[in-house]
């Protein structure tokens, strides 16, 4: 009865970004739970090597080329998804850039749109492209990558266009949730900590920021994408059937200091 529920047989499920890191676990997770997964990717070589992966894994999985900061390629991504599958029963927007290490007062205009088109206004594109389908058949399921990001200020790097973006993630995620309730559009969000992915390799590698990134963290480490993946599989499943408009912490205890 309850295990049954985290299956997801038949479903059809998008992840943005999902040919590296976080997502491409993500797209591992949802296959082995039963979905059909399709990749939205901007770059055609990262749906290559994340195709390879699962297939490594003995998965198959559909792709779609779609920057996300572009409001008419996720349009038309949507569009595509919808005529090659008939639906969308899930969507997981991870897509995410970090540019981090820039004090504000140097921020270019550049610097700060590219990561608030990325973060932010790729996943309210996304959201409202995929979630249309997903009104009109009143199912769906919405998991948004957001960060621990949107509720402290990490660091010592410094990073306010990043943590600003997923603060607005966690608000978007929440007033979509209010939202779409009564067409049973469930939308939630994770939060994580720092997880082990390109995208923290320049705290990783630096030996005194890392200090500081594990003396803050109660468990003392780096989480795993997979980990971040097990969470966004029983999100975007009817195990969450109570859940909508959360923001999950997966940050290994790092705000409770
Ligand atoms: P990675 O850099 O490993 O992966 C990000 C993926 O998103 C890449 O495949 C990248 O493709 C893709 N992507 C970037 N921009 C776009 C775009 N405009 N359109 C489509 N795809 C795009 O990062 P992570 O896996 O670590 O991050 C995934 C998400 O998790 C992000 O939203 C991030 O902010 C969030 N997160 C990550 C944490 C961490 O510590 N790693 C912590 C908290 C949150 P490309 O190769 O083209 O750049």
């Amino acid at each position: 009865m309850y295990l049954e529920k985290l299956r997801l047989d038949g479903r059809i499920a998008v992840v943005t970004g999902g040919g590296g890191g976080i997502g491409l676990r993500c797209c591992h997770a949802l296959a082995e739970a039963g979905a059909t997964v399709i990749m939205a990717e901007r770059d055609p070589r990262a749906i290559e090597s994340g195709a390879a992966f699962l297939a490594e894994q003995g998965y198959t999985a559909d792709s779609v080329e779609c920057d996300v900061a572009d409001p008419d390629a996720v349009n038309a991504a949507a569009a595509t998804v919808i005529e090659r599958h008939g639906r969308v029963d899930i969507l997981v927007c991870n897509a995410g850039i970090a540019r981090s290490g820039t004090p504000a007062e140097d921020v270019t205009d550049e610097h700060w749109r590219n990561v608030i088109d990325i973060n932010l206004n790729g996943v309210f594109w996304c959201c409202r492209a995929f979630g249309a389908p997903m009104l009109k058949q009143k199912s769906g399921a919405i998991v948004n990558i957001g960060s621990m990001s949107g509720f402290i200020v990490n660091k010592p790097q410094q990073q306010a266009y990043y943590n600003a973006s997923k603060a607005g993630v966690h608000q978007l995620t929440k007033s979509l949730a209010a939202e779409w309730a009564d067409r049973n559009v469930r939308v939630n969000a994770v939060a994580p900590t720092y997880i082990a992915t390109p995208l923290t390799t320049f705290g990783a590698e630096d030996k005194e920021m890392f200090k500081v990134w594990m003396d803050g963290t109660p468990m003392r480490r780096m989480g795993e994408p997979e980990e971040v993946a097990s969470v966004v599989q029983f999100l975007a499943s009817d195990a969450a059937s109570v859940m909508t408009g959360s923001i999950v912490m997966a940050d290994l205890g790092y705000t409770c200091w």
